[in-house]
């Protein structure tokens, strides 16, 4: 039996993975189950897979997850300090599934003793990937993408010469709003920004897709994950969502790799990896879908994109500052304190600001330096909020 824990269990990675597992019970063992506010979701899946452990992030709901979990023989915990604990339980597979920079701290234990990671949490990349990778490497465990952008790729990879490869495209539908005139972007609502065309997923990262901060993010994961020169990395609009990435060789040939908008795939595949099993999602018939689509990114529509070229240019700890005032400035456009175009001002004024004042971009990367900066790259974001509302 392998031994499976899943951080952020209860979130759409989480629970399509829970999907899976559920699918072939007698092959796993299930370790430890974390979410956060859905207490009633995470003590079901935790007794119907039998977990030895399930955290929630939020210390003021362990009552609520003992009473849920009683009777069950599931231990119950909470607080970001249980969850780096249940990280140190010994697993084979880790799916690394939280939002946001909280992931990286789990991430980070899980690879310290030697698990494969399957993930999910591009910020942990963003904010720490040569400390992910390096980690990896030394602790002689496998980091597997899960995104699927970065699934296909690493897919279309499968037996090639990495000196060979000459261009990574990966696609992006474009959001909800890639056919908005521009001018009516700052009057987005919440509502809209938080469906998406083609894809199923968690707010934070549908409002993402929007603002194409998501495919802002995957730029910069696409440079960390697979070692590429920023000039070698494309993005393609792709509305239908079909072909994820393409990979481009020396001779001429692009590698794409096509499926439908389906996480369970590249979850799967990090799963069963190095096999291929089958796997339940939909069957494409592309007579029936007739053509894919095309277009070249704006960034006048979507400056995010410029801004994760500058964030690579500035290297360092800058995906730290980058993620941090992404994250800050997207809670403030759920609150309300900021309009949808705001938050990439947001953002580029706090990574002009950390890297004038010094110290912080240039800092050693470390797990305690990325989480310092982190925080403070908060603040500023903060800040820079109440300016623009006051
Ligand atoms: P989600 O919002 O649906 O779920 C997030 C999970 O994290 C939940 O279990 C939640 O309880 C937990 N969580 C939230 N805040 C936490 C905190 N502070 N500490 C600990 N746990 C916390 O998100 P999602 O869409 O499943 O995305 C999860 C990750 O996977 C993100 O990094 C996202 O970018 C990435 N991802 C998602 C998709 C997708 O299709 N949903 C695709 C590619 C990559
Ligand atoms: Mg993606």
């Amino acid at each position: 039996m392998r031994k499976v824990s899943i951080f952020g269990a209860t979130g759409s990675i989480g629970q399509n993975t829970i999907d899976l597992i559920k699918r072939a019970p007698e092959e796993y063992e299930v370790v430890a189950l974390t979410g956060a506010r859905n207490i009633e979701q995470l003590a079901a899946d935790a007794r119907a897979l039998n977990a030895q452990i399930a955290v929630t992030a939020d210390d003021s709901l362990l009552e609520d997850l003992r009473a849920a979990l009683k009777g069950s023989g599931v231990i119950a915990a909470a607080g970001a300090d249980a969850i780096l604990e249940a990280a140190h339980r010994p697993a084979d597979w880790i799916m690394s599934a939280i939002v946001g920079a909280a992931g990286l701290a789990p991430g980070m234990a899980a690879l310290g003793q030697g698990s494969t990671l399957a993930l999910a949490n591009k910020e942990s990349l963003v904010c720490a990937g040569k400390l992910l990778l390096e980690t990896g490497r030394a602790q002689g465990a496998q980091i597997l993408p899960v995104d699927s952008e970065h699934s296909a790729v690493f897919q279309a990879l499968v037996g090639e010469d990495m000196n060979a490869v000459e261009r990574i495209i990966i696609t992006a539908s474009g959001g909800a709003f890639r056919d908005w005139p521009i001018e009516d972007l700052c009057d987005a609502t919440l509502d809209q920004a938080s469906s998406h065309p083609n894809w199923d997923m968690g707010q934070r990262i549908t409002i993402d897709s929007a603002s194409m901060f998501n495919k802002a993010m995957e730029v910069i994961e696409t440079r960390e994950f697979f070692d590429v020169a920023p000039e070698q990395i494309e993005v393609l609009i792709h509305p239908q969502s079909m072909i994820h990435a393409l990979v481009g060789f020396n001779d001429g040939a692009l590698m794409a790799h096509v499926g439908p908008p389906d996480m369970r795939h590249a979850i799967g595949y990090a799963l069963h990896h190095p096999q291929r099993r089958h796997i339940p999602v939909e069957r494409l018939d592309l007579a029936a879908i007739g053509s894919f689509e095309f277009r070249a990114p704006d960034d006048a529509r979507w400056p995010a994109l410029r801004i994760a070229r500058e964030v690579m240019a500035r290297g360092g700890l800058a995906g730290a500052v980058f993620n941090a005032a992404k994250e800050t400035a997207l809670d403030g456009f759920i609150a309300g304190q900021l309009k949808f175009t705001q938050m990439s001002d947001v953002v580029s004024q706090v990574l002009d600001r950390m890297d004038a004042q010094g110290g912080h971009i240039d800092a050693t990367m470390t797990l305690d330096n990325v989480l310092e900066t982190d925080h403070l790259a908060r603040k500023a974001a903060r800040l820079a909020i109440e300016q623009r509302a006051g």
